[in-house]
């Protein structure tokens, strides 16, 4: 028997529909590429992203045809967010820190017709413009105004503008209704092997992924909040908070391109962020200039940390010197990206504020809908013990059933999706990942976690990064080697900082060598790309003791 129950499509449109009726005059406040703080509404936002999909439709977009972006966290780009998907096109979010010919390579294959682009990168659209085989339309995100002149425009064929295309239409648009399992959006993974695969974003995954992301026990939004996403709206749709946002009718505060300390830290005062999102490198700039200027967040209650593990001594950091509560998540691409998220359950709320602290280190427990496993390598389940380390695997409406145009082939196994990951489950359902199962170092046949080793590093007070890789070693096949860098005027050396794992970690762990670098190289995600760590080091030779 069936129910009686209206039936409605889980679309992204009934995201905004629902934020113009409902919470119409909150704020969306961005800084934007040419230099001001732009102030707008959900109701503006609703209005202009009917005119925006208008004008697509002109150009002659179809449905299911897809339109890029490469741009910063703006208005214009929410806007697109809306506008794109709403219709029933599908949004391509291109990650503008790649490479041009990686930008070349993902726009054809994604088949974009059009790409916006902020202005900040013209030199990366004039690079490709030329080169892409299907973009028939290259929008500047600004106004008239600012366009680019006539000598440099000239190097973009199709090139329109974003306020002009807006204001040729009127706000006159009824959202069309279809199946909930159509594409709405489209993000690569940043590909640190082999080529990058795309990952497609249906309405309702969308839909089920924002309803589970802003509950009290993941991202815990409401509309008494105020948003700034540092995380790219670029990067597995800036974790989905631009449609948290329309859901809560939370303010939202977009930083644009200013992404280093002082412009975070202006906005976060000013706009009265009350929680925020990004990666430790990105925290790692801003608590840099917080200390430095003897400043404090007078708002700011929460933020939550992902895209690679959180150092322990940055939780420690964020609570004690800040008062601000670190949210550890873990997700990825191919789970639209949330996974866990770290809050305690009641029968911890009382331990002391060390177990506190281990448990905040630990990437969290599951969202419902991202169920989780972990098995051996001959598939097998493995206990929730919290020692035992396996391939971390998921499932849930949220988690990819396969790459773009089939890539790679089927990647599930038993209609699970193996992450990659490698972690440990606590009894309690508290998820640790100990490493990525290609960054794993194997010594003498047994594995050793970089993530704990980089950890400890990181907590000694001269270090400011580091990464811990396999080096190759006669005996033991591989040892950890520990790369790092030192705090501007900070001192500290090999041989005191291999005792500094002392007592904290098995001493068979303890990395055999420290190697001191200017800079670890990041990828486009603002990931340690320990690829390149590798490679660089790959001739490396280990003291024999
Ligand atoms: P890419 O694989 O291209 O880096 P993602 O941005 O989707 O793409 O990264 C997902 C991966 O990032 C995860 O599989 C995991 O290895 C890592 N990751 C994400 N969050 C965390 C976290 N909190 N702790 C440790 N690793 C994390």
């Amino acid at each position: 028997m069936l129910g009686h129950m209206m039936q409605q499509p889980l679309l992204i449109s009934t995201l905004l529909i629902h934020a113009e009726r409902h919470h119409g005059e909150r704020e969306i406040v961005s800084r934007r590429v040419e230099g001001d703080i732009h102030r707008t509404t959900y109701k503006e936002l609703a209005s202009r992203s009917r005119r925006m999909a208008k004008a697509l439709i002109k150009l002659g977009i179809q449905p299911g045809e897809r339109v890029a972006t490469l741009a910063w966290n703006t208005h214009r780009h929410m806007e697109l967010y809306y506008a794109v998907s709403g219709f029933g096109a599908v949004l391509h979010t291109l990650n503008p820190r790649l490479h041009p010919d990686q930008v070349v390579y993902i726009a054809d294959h994604a088949e974009d017709q059009v790409v916006f682009f902020d202005l900040t990168f013209l030199p990366i659209v004039q690079a490709v413009a030329s080169r892409t085989k299907t973009v028939k339309h290259w929008v500047a995100m600004t106004d008239r105004a600012h366009m680019p002149a006539a000598d440099q425009a000239a190097k973009v064929p199709g090139l329109l503008c974003f306020e002009e295309l807006m204001a040729a239409q009127d706000d006159t648009f009824t959202w069309p209704q279809f199946d909930e399992n159509s594409a709405s959006s489209l993000c690569y993974t940043s590909g640190t092997t082999g080529n990058p695969k795309g990952v497609l974003y249906s309405h309702r995954s969308t839909l089920l992924h924002s309803l589970a992301a802003a509950l009290p026990d993941a991202l815990n939004c409401s509309e008494r909040d105020v948003i700034l996403p540092v995380v790219p709206m670029f990067h597995v749709n800036a974790w989905g908070l631009p449609y948290v946002g329309c859901l809560t009718g939370a303010k939202l505060v977009f930083p644009g391109p200013g992404l280093d300390g002082k412009n975070l830290y202006e906005l976060f005062e000013s706009e009265g962020v009350t929680v925020s999102a990004g990666v430790p490198t990105v925290w790692q700039g801003l608590l840099g200039y917080v200390e430095a200027n003897k400043l404090k967040f007078s708002t700011m209650r929460r933020t939550i940390i992902g895209g690679s593990a959180c150092p322990p001594a940055m939780i420690r950091a964020f609570a004690e010197q800040y008062d601000v509560q670190v949210l550890h998540a873990w997700g990825m691409t191919e789970m639209s990206p949330l996974g866990t998220v770290c809050t305690f359950k009641a029968a911890q709320v009382p331990l002391g504020q060390e177990e506190r602290y281990a448990i905040m280190a630990t990437q969290g427990r599951a969202v419902f809908g991202a169920d989780m496993k972990i098995v051996s390598e001959d598939g097998k389940d493995l206990p929730w013990d919290g020692k035992t380390t396996g391939d971390l695997y998921v499932k849930g409406p949220w988690i990819i059933s396969g790459y773009f145009k089939n890539e790679g082939g089927n990647p599930l196994k038993d209609g699970w999706f193996p992450t990659g990951d490698v972690a440990k489950i606590s009894p309690d359902g508290f998820m640790t990942i100990t490493d990525r199962s290609k960054d794993v170092i194997k010594s003498g046949g047994e594995w050793i976690g970089s993530i704990d080793l980089e950890n400890i590093a990181m907590a000694h007070p001269a270090v400011a990064m580091a990464a811990c890789i396999a080096a190759r070693h006669p005996k033991w096949d591989e040892r950890p080697l520990l790369v790092v860098v030192k705090k501007p005027g900070a001192s500290v050396t090999r041989d005191e900082l291999i005792a500094f794992y002392d007592g904290k970690i098995a001493k068979w762990w303890t990395p055999d060598d420290v190697v001191f670098v200017d800079a670890i190289p990041l990828g486009a995600t603002g990931k340690m790309q320990k690829i390149k760590l590798r490679e660089q080091f790959k001739d490396h030779v280990l003291p024999t003791a």
